[in-house]
């Protein structure tokens, strides 16, 4: 079987799939067609996992502290939190609520 070289597409792949070879670092180049699509630079964090056999990829998102939910607060003493876990954490705190 005739070894492939980088620029061919071998036909079974779906034209925005990608072969990519690990070299001997173990690193892998993604291509820029994606880094383009997912706004991905130089240092953007990556979150990876394996599931099976298959490795994921995916740009990795800080979240809440609390619920994963978006920033749209900000952080708390240097932890990240979302405007409706620091409204609870508010209601908390004015009906005495306080656990333990
Ligand atoms: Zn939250």
């Amino acid at each position: 079987m005739p070894r492939r070289r980088s620029g061919d597409h071998p036909p079974d792949l779906p034209p925005d799939h990608f072969i990519r070879t690990i070299d001997e670092l173990g690193r892998v180049v993604v291509p820029v067609e994606f880094r383009r699509r997912l706004g991905l630079t130089d240092g953007s964090p990556l979150e990876m996992f394996v599931d099976g056999d298959a490795i994921y990829l995916a740009p990795y998102r800080e979240g809440c502290l609390f619920c994963g939910g978006d920033l749209d607060f900000g952080r708390f003493r240097g932890k990240p939190l979302c405007r409706s876990c620091a409204e609870e954490l508010v209601r908390l705190d004015s009906e005495g609520a306080h656990s333990g």
